[in-house]
Formats: C-alpha cells, sequence, structure tokens
C-alpha cells in the first residue's frame, strides 16, 4: 500500500521544502523532490499545504482520577480528539497512588489505554510514594519503556514529595540515565495561602490564582534544579508558567545543566483575568499552575524562541463544567485541577507563527520534533524521514475556523477557547500510513494506536 503526498511544503526544524512524500505501508519510504513519482494507490494533493510530522503531544491526562473524579476524556475519546487536531502521539501519565507499586500502577494504565486509542502513545510515570521498592521499581519501568518519571513539589497529603524524597528519585535517575519531571510550585505555603482565603471567606476561582503566586513556582524551579544539580539528575520541568520560573532555568541551561522545560498553550493565550470571570465561570480555567497575570505571556514566547522552553504540550486534563468543575463551587480548593486542550495545540501555536513570535521551523520543533527526542521517540517519530513512521499532517495555513465547544470533539462541556479565531487547519492526519483524518471526516479506529516503548532523553549527549 502506497500514498504518495504530492505539491507541499515538508517542514521540519529548519524550515520547508517544496518536496513530495512517499509513504509505504506503515513508514515513509522516500522524501523527493516535486514529481520524482507520480502515481501510488492513493495520491493526497498537498499543493499549498504544509505538511509536518504529527504532533506530539507528552503531557496528557486521560481518565485520570483526581478529587473523587475522573478526567473526562477517556483514551479513546481524547486520542480521537488529538488526532482531529494534528497530535498523532500522546505520553500520558500512570499515576501511582500511595501504598500501590509501579508495576502493578503500570499494568492499570496499559488496561485503560491498550486497544482504546486512536493514535500511537507512551507514558510517564507519576512517582508519588518513594521508597526502597519503588526506586528499585524505576529500573522495571525504563526497561518497559517508561522512561521519564514525574514528581510533585505541589499537592501536600496526594502526590507531594518531600525534598528528600525528591533528591533519592533524582540518584536513581542520575543512575539509570532516565529524566525526572517536576510539577514545581511550592505547596507547603500554598496550602497555608489556601487555608487562610478559605477562612476569610474567598470562595471564588479567581482565589485559585491569588493563592499560588509566580513567585513560588519560581521558588520550586530553583529548588528543583538545585536538587538536580547536587544529584546530576536529568531535569525536565512541566507546564512552566512564570516569568521568574523561566529566568531560574535560563541560568541553569546557560551553565550547561541537563535542565529542560515546557509551557502550555493556556500560559501563552489566557491569563488571570479567565480565572477572574464573573460567577463561576472563571472554574473553567482553573488548573495548576494557574492561569497568570499577561506580563508573563511575552516572555514565554521570547524563551520558546531561545529554547530556555523547548516544548509546548497541553497538561490536557479536562473536566466538565456542568458536572465536575461544580464540586468547587464556593470552594475553589475542590474545583477538579485541569483544563482541556490537546485537540487544539498545533492551531494555537501556528497562530504563534502567523503574528510572527515564532518560525515555521520553531512551531515544528516545539511541537513534534523536540518532544520525539526528548522522551526518546526519535527518529522513530517527530520528522518525515525515510524509515520514520509516516505520522504526517497535512495542514491548510490559510484556513479560517473559529474554535468552540460546539464543533471540538473532546468530551467536556465547554472550550477554554470558546470563540477564538484560528488562521489555519488540519486538513488531513496520518498516523503510521493510515488516513484517520482527512476533509471527508474522521477515518480512524480505536484500537489502531499501539503502545510506545521509548528509550531515554536524547539530549543527555
Ligand atoms: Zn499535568
Amino acid at each position: 500500500m502506497r500514498t504518495l503526498i504530492k505539491g507541499g511544503t515538508v517542514l521540519s526544524p529548519t524550515g520547508g521544502v517544496l518536496a513530495d512524500v512517499l509513504v509505504q505501508d506503515e513508514q515513509v519510504a522516500a522524501v523527493t523532490a516535486p514529481g520524482v513519482f507520480d502515481t501510488a494507490d492513493t495520491v493526497l494533493d498537498a499543493t499549498g499545504k504544509y505538511v509536518l510530522p504529527g504532533g506530539i503531544d507528552a503531557h496528557t491526562h486521560m481518565e485520570m482520577p483526581f478529587g473523587g473524579t475522573f478526567s473526562a476524556d477517556t483514551f479513546e475519546t481524547g486520542t480521537t480528539a488529538a488526532a482531529w487536531g494534528g497530535t498523532t502521539t500522546i505520553i500520558d501519565f500512570a499515576v501511582q497512588a500511595k501504598g500501590t507499586s509501579l508495576v502493578s500502577t503500570l499494568d492499570k494504565w496499559h488496561e485503560k489505554a491498550d486497544g482504546n486509542c486512536a493514535v500511537d502513545y507512551g507514558f510517564h510515570m507519576i512517582v508519588s510514594d518513594v521508597n526502597d521498592a519503588t526506586l528499585k521499581e524505576m529500573e522495571t519501568c525504563i526497561d518497559s519503556g517508561v522512561t521519564s518519571f514525574k514528581m510533585f513539589m505541589a499537592y501536600p497529603g496526594v502526590f507531594y514529595s518531600t525534598d528528600g524524597e525528591i533528591l533519592r528519585a533524582m540518584q536513581k535517575a542520575r543512575e539509570t540515565g532516565s529524566t525526572i519531571m517536576m510539577h514545581a510550585e511550592n505547596g507547603i505555603a500554598i496550602d497555608e495561602l489556601v487555608a487562610q482565603a478559605l477562612a476569610s471567606g474567598k470562595g471564588e476561582p479567581v482565589q485559585h490564582g491569588l493563592t499560588r503566586p509566580s513567585a513560588l513556582e519560581g521558588e520550586a524551579t530553583s529548588r528543583a534544579i538545585t536538587l538536580a544539580q547536587v544529584t546530576g539528575a536529568p531535569l525536565y520541568i512541566v507546564h512552566l508558567s512564570a516569568a521568574e520560573a523561566l529566568s531560574a532555568v535560563a541560568e541553569a541551561r546557560d551553565s550547561g545543566q541537563h535542565v529542560f522545560a515546557e509551557t502550555c498553550p493556556q500560559y501563552l493565550y489566557l491569563s488571570i483575568d479567565d480565572l477572574a470571570k464573573p460567577g463561576f465561570e472563571g472554574a473553567k480555567y482553573v488548573a495548576s499552575p494557574p492561569l497568570r497575570e499577561k506580563r508573563h505571556q511575552a516572555d514565554l514566547w521570547r524563551g520558546l524562541r531561545t529554547n530556555d522552553l523547548s516544548v509546548v504540550s497541553t497538561d490536557h486534563c479536562p473536566f466538565c463544567f456542568k458536572d465536575q468543575k461544580e464540586l468547587g463551587r464556593g470552594d475553589f480548593s475542590k474545583i477538579p485541577n485541569g483544563m482541556p486542550g490537546v485537540e487544539h495545540r498545533m492551531d494555537l501555536l501556528h497562530q504563534g507563527v502567523v503574528a510572527g513570535e515564532i518560525s515555521l521551523g520553531r512551531w515544528v520543533e516545539a511541537c513534534s520534533t523536540t518532544p520525539a527526542r526528548m522522551f526518546g521517540l526519535y527518529p522513530r517519530k517527530g520528522v518525515i524521514a525515510p524509515g520514520s513512521d509516516a505520522d504526517i499532517v497535512i495542514y491548510d495555513p490559510a484556513a479560517r475556523q473559529t474554535l468552540s465547544a460546539e464543533t471540538h470533539h473532546m468530551n467536556v462541556d465547554y472550550s477554554a477557547y470558546e470563540g477564538f479565531e484560528i488562521t489555519g487547519k488540519v486538513e488531513t492526519v496520518l498516523s503510521r500510513g493510515k488516513v484517520v483524518v482527512s476533509p471527508s471526516g474522521f477515518s480512524g479506529g480505536t484500537g489502531h494506536g499501539r503502545f510506545l516503548s521509548r528509550e531515554k532523553c536524547q539530549y543527555l549527549n
């Protein structure tokens, strides 16, 4: 089975070239000058369009347990929405509950995901119970293709790890060449601020932002970097939202430390003003770290240009406004933390290209190529080259669309980007050579997606 994508501009981190792409079964067979091949079983005309490697969203939470409920997208609905938005790989988080083992956790997440995904998927492991057995099991995870471990400096009593526990896990990461991912917010201080706000009768959603000041993200990021320096572990800061945290990352990188960071579209486009919307509306925007004051956004775009922010992921973790966000009416601390976004990352970051904030090459790099290399998937993913999986997006840069809950495919009853006008639109998506999205609709299937056993971070040497 051969598919020819002809006439398009093939994108990579170095920009675009006019080229044709020949796909044989599940892989790219050739990238040629235009017109070298002219027949195949299927010919897709990409004239005037971009042809880019499928997006890789390295931070999603499908059907994740949180505060007595589960995030609203299943692996099936979430990966289908991802495909619609040009994302052909997700890396989701298996969540260790306290008192359970990493291996049984991984088994549980395979049960949820295997056979249910529309695109390929891998796992990171959330470590919330550091002890001798857990540390030993990190090795088993790595052998099973899970080479990155997320820890939390926030959420005391739930996912929180002490500095000592983080240090021990980082030593293990150093020893095994695996990566520690960090949710860097000072949760101990935040919990005091939350208690004080509630005690003085302040329960509305904006308090979620006011009780998690950006300085406490900066402080925790610096502390994580110091612990990584002491132990020699590679460190990846997840969902960086604050200028103070970015400064700490930039300084560490300038000194040669293996420190990396991602940001998310919500921090580039939304702000605490959204959290402060009247009534309970702000609950739609409750995620941690919280949406920041607008002044942070210019710094984050700069960080994307300078590579101090090297990846854009979504932290997709949707909760329905009606039934789930409702749990925190009157008490913002009970609003499930998370926002939907897996479907819109490629489009939203393309607006950065349209606005001149980032180049075309940088768009592809931050959304596909770098996450592939960061999490051990390159060159199978993240590039259009002979031998790579044929995960390919044909993108119409001139199309116009308006984002809305009415038309999105995520299993959630609101859009954080309702009414956003977007220039550009995904036209066709191939996942391992199969057309899963086209102008005539979704033609993929549940169970098409395969588990990706990942290698270690490919930036360490
Ligand atoms: Zn997350």
